[in-house]
Parts: structure tokens; sequence; C-alpha cells
């Protein structure tokens, strides 16, 4: 068991929601941990869609989602908090002190546990991960030329890359592999998507835009096996395709391989404590409260009466929770924090 004290606060998810929780703990001088099962803190942003514009920010006309997460993360930075990637939370238990808690520890996959005086679950839809391909040899590869979780766009320019999944995220980098842009080049020097159904469940204009881009569509085509090889001093992948109605195969040379088959998300920890749910969210009151003592809730896995799932009120939610968090502290501080403008000014 760690010596440390507890902290004041654990934040669980560095979604955009999380980040933002964890500067209004900043601007109220907690001591804060932040943790997260992914290995890069925005959540969402970052791991579903980085390269895409959102229009709905306050004082953003546009900003790229990538660019956000960053903002938030350089916006979190002022509170120090400790951040912990990788690692995710597997269950909490209340250590009482006598009649009241004392501190709540959380049980992590790998790492000591944690203890902390209040938790904020800012878990988004919970632990998500990419929806694995079963195929001998595809694990060992990915990061490198086998990418469920895409690397910054330039890492495509010129390759030969291969799109897997029928559904809108597939659809997306297909666009942004095959897109003609200025001078009339495309990022990726050929672009194959492949799909086991014989429609994409993508956006429609989506599709329509990725058939004007001459990108090469298979459907009813599936991975079966992948080979690498080297060509003039360069790793290679002979992917080996089936029609899955025809039963036929053919060789597919690429550079790079993108698998987008879905998540798969995890929120048992939360049922497991007791935590009252509705559906798959956690029911809150307008403190964030959760039915637990000192644990808040905020983001896309809360839920309330006007829960609306966005970024504009989920980090609205956050600051509502770590300002409650603090009075759950100290119960003689007010809610209200100040106004960043007088409480953050450098002298
Ligand atoms: C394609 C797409 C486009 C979108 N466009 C918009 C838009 O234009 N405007 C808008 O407002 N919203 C948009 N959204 C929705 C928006 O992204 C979400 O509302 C937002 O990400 C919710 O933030 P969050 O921090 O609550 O959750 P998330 O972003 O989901 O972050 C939750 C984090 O918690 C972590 N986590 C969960 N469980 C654990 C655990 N047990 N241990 C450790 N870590 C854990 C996860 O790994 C994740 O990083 C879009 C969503 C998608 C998919």
């Amino acid at each position: 068991m760690s010596e440390k004290k507890p902290y004041d606060i654990t934040v669980i998810g560095a979604g955009p929601v999380g980040l933002f929780g964890v500067f209004y703990a900043g601007m109220r001088k907690m001591s804060i941990n932040l943790i997260d099962s992914l290995p890069q803190v925005g959540g969402q942003l970052n791991a579903l869609y980085p390269e895409k514009n959102i229009y709905d920010m306050p004082g953003f006309p546009v900003v790229r989602a990538k660019k956000l997460a960053d903002d938030l993360l350089e916006q979190a930075k002022s509170a120090e908090a400790e951040i912990t990637l990788n690692t995710r939370v597997t269950s909490m238990k209340a250590v009482p002190n006598q009649e009241n808690l004392e501190y709540w520890e959380l049980a992590t996959e790998d790492s000591e546990p944690i203890r902390t005086k209040t938790v904020m679950l800012a878990l988004g839809m919970g632990a998500f991960r990419p929806r694995k391909l079963e195929i001998d040899g595809l694990d060992e590869r990915i990061g490198q030329n086998v990418h469920y979780i895409l690397k910054p766009l330039d890492f495509y320019r010129r390759k030969d890359v291969l799109v897997i999944g029928g559904g809108d995220s597939a659809a997306d980098w297909t666009l942004a592999m095959a897109e003609k842009g200025e001078g009339g080049n495309s990022l990726a020097r050929s672009t194959t998507q492949i799909h086991r159904g014989s429609r994409f469940t993508a956006h429609e204009a989506t599709v329509d835009m990725i058939a004007a881009t001459g990108a090469n569509i298979l459907k009813n085509h599936e991975l079966r096996s992948i080979e690498e090889y080297n060509e003039d001093g360069k790793k290679r992948l002979r992917c080996k395709l089936e029609h899955n109605i025809e039963k036929t195969f053919k060789d597919l040379d690429v550079d790079e391989v993108i698998i987008c088959l879905g998540y798969v998300a995890k929120l048992d920890f939360v049922k497991d404590a007791g935590i009252e749910m509705k559906k798959n969210s956690i029911v809150v009151n307008e403190k964030m409260e959760t039915n637990l003592p000192g644990v808040f809730a905020a983001g896309d896995v809360c839920h309330h009466e006007a829960k609306l799932k966005l970024i504009a009120t989920g980090v609205g939610e956050a600051a509502i929770a770590s300002n409650y968090a603090k009075c759950f502290i100290d119960p003689k501080a007010k809610a209200f924090p100040g106004h960043s403008t007088s409480v953050m000014a450098k002298s």
C-alpha cells in the first residue's frame, strides 16, 4: 500500500470533460490524479475523430478535434495533476474511518491502488478498446504498420493503405486518405477499403464522396491473412483478401493497414461499486453527485433529466462536479469558485 496521502480528487477519464474537470479542480487548489485507460488524453476526440472539425464550441467557430484536445490539456496543466495513462480503473471501494468515509481506494489493472477523497467519473461510454480482428501476426504489428488508433495523417503520405470496415470511422479514414487536395493529389498513394457486408453503414454523403475519389472499394471482402515482406529496405504487407460470397482470394500489397471495426466499452466497475445507473448511464443530481458519498459523474456517462451528450454541456457538468467536490472535502468552502479572471490572474 502506498504511503502517499489520498488525493483530493481523482478524475477517471481524460476526455474533454475530465480534462476540464481537472482545470477547475486546480483552480480550487485540490491535489489531483487524472487517469485514463487509453495511451493518450482527449477521449473520443483523439481516439475516434481527431481530424474532424467541431463547430459548436463556444469561442471557436471551427476547431479540429485533436486541436481542442491539445488545448484542453494545455489548459489543464495549470492544475499540476498527476496524469496516468494506459491504466484502466477496475474497481473502487470505500475505506471508512469509524462511521464516515475516509477515502476511496481505486484498483487498476497494473498500478498500485489509488487513494482519493473524492472521485469524478468522466468515463464517456466506458473504457473503450477497438474491436479486434483475430488474425495471426496482426497483433505484433499494431502501432507499426497495423493501426487501430490512427497516427497523424502525414504518416500515411504517399503510402499504399488498406482500410478495413464499413462504418463512419472507416469511411472517414478512407476519405482522408483518398480525397484529392490542392494540386489534385490524395494523401495516400493508393487507398483500398474493404467491408465484409454488401452495404456500407457509413453516412451516405461520405460514401458518395469516397466514390468520387476513385478509391478501390471492395464489398463482401474480408482479410484472411497477412504477411510482412521487404521491398527496397521497406516493410510491406501482403494481405490475402477473400470474397466471402464467391469464395475467391486475391493478394493486395500495402504499406499500412487501418482497422475500424468499432469499439467495445466497459463500465462494469461502476456497476459493481453500487452506483445507481439508468440503462448505461450514472444517475446524478444537480451537483453532479452520484448516490455514493464523494463520488461525482460528468459528461457522456452521466444521466439527469436535461442530459445532452455534448462537449459544451459536459464541460459545464465537470465544473459543477469539481466545485462541489471541493465542498465535500471542505464543507466550509463556497461552491462558487470566483472568476478565473481574478483567481488565475498572474501578478
Ligand atoms: C464522430 C463523432 C463526432 C462528434 N462530434 C461532436 C461535436 O461536433 N460536438 C460535440 O459537442 N460533441 C461531439 N461528439 C460527442 C463528444 O465527442 C462526446 O460528447 C465527448 O467526447 C464526451 O466527453 P467525455 O469526456 O464525457 O467522454 P469521452 O470523450 O468518451 O472520454 C472518456 C474517457 O474515459 C476513459 N475511461 C473510461 N472508463 C475508464 C476506466 N475504467 N479507467 C480509465 N479510463 C477510463 C476512456 O478511455 C476515455 O478516454 C462527437 C462524437 C463522435 C463519435
